[in-house]
């Protein structure tokens, strides 16, 4: 029987990482990840599937505890997916994520170029690079114009990836998602998209205690509102299980390259708060207020964009949209916060 191929995913624990192990292991790969050692050794989103899966421990700042990784794992593919992934939250870790996000990335390239220089590496680039466009939709060509310190380590990450893939020396086979917002019922609490299906759920529901914490640590829920940021933020959101697909056909290909993943849809907050809470037959007008403390110092978007590439020469296309997400979402949280 032929050897299985391998892949390393740091940020396993994360959305997109229990996803793609998921999607991997059903290809038939022999998976790996990275995570954080953490008190309660918890591993997130692959806590279910542990036995199927090698958890190496360590953290992208360590450079070292990704070198013991792929000197003993010695992957085919690498996913590199950690990050700290909020955007509002990284105004007030600057420094973190310029040396998670950014220099982090840089690690995991370099190591990867002295232990396994022929391994396909994936660098998970974002929309947020793109901070405020002067084009609607967006795609590879799009200047980059970074509004928040964690769009701003990942152009630098983006950039380095590119850097190194064009070395005449010895180039390395990474190509960059450049993914838009993307979704899911396993989606952190600190997401707007997130906070609003659980806050429907929960209002629905008539949930009154144990009600889960936003990102300043205070129930989504209080006196029976859902405290919300920017309503005219315009974001194009897909369904985080379509995503992990366009990060595997980008490592099938011959050449590395970026990719735009997007559905192409623009849609604001308050038409994702309103379409939640018509899923259970509310009013979002009676369950909803706004507060500045959750808006960004500067502002992003619209963000939308043109996955036209994807399609054309990886064949993917986004299979779930705007509407579909929500339910999908609102009907988790229904059934988890009951
Ligand atoms: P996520 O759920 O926040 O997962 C991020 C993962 O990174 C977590 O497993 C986290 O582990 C890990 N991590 C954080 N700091 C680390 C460190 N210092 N060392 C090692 N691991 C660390 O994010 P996601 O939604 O799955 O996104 C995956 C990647 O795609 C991220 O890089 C994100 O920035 C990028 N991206 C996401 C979207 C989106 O809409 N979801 C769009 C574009 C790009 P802990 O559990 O220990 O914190």
């Amino acid at each position: 029987m032929a050897n299985k191929k391998r892949a390393f995913i740091t940020g396993i624990s994360g959305q997109d990482g229990s996803y793609l192990t998921e999607l991997l292991l059903d290809k038939g790969y022999e998976v790996a990840g990275l995570a954080r050692r953490n008190a309660l050794q918890e591993l997130g989103n692959v806590a279910k599937i542990r036995e199927e899966i090698k958890i190496y421990y360590g953290d992208l700042q360590s450079t070292e505890s990704i070198a013991l990784a792929l000197y003993d794992f010695k992957p085919d593919e690498i996913y590199n997916l950690a990050s700290l992934s909020s955007p509002l939250g990284s105004f007030s870790d600057r420094l973190g994520s310029i040396m998670i996000t950014g220099v982090g990335a840089l690690n995991v390239f370099e190591r990867a170029k002295q232990i396994v220089p022929e391994a396909k590496i994936y660098q998970a680039s974002t929309s947020e690079m793109f901070g405020a466009p002067k084009k609607i939709p967006q795609d590879e060509d799009t200047p980059f114009n970074p509004a928040n310190p964690y769009a701003a380590a990942k152009e630098f990450a983006h950039r380095m990836a590119v850097i190194s893939r064009k070395d005449s020396k010895q180039p390395q086979f990474i190509s960059c998602g450049i993914l838009f917002n993307h979704e899911s019922p396993r989606r952190g609490l600190n997401f707007v998209t997130r906070k609003i299906t659980v806050a429907v759920a929960c209002i629905k529901n008539g949930k009154k205690e144990n009600i889960p914490l936003n990102e300043i640590g205070e129930p989504i829920v209080q006196n029976g509102k859902l405290i919300l940021g920017d309503l005219s933020a315009e974001r194009d959101w897909g369904y985080a299980p379509d995503y992990v697909e366009a990060m595997w056909m980008m490592l099938q290909q011959k050449r590395a390259d970026d990719y735009v993943v997007a559905t192409g849809e623009l849609h604001t907050v308050k038409e994702f708060v309103e379409a939640a809470f018509q899923v259970v037959g509310l009013n979002w007008e009676d369950y909803v207020e706004t507060d500045a403390s959750f808006i960004p110092p500067v502002k992003t978007g619209p963000l939308c964009g043109d996955a036209s590439k994807a399609k054309k020469i990886l064949g993917w296309e986004a299979k779930h949209k705007f509407k579909d997400l929500v339910k999908i979402m609102v009907h988790s949280d229904l059934a988890k916060f009951s």
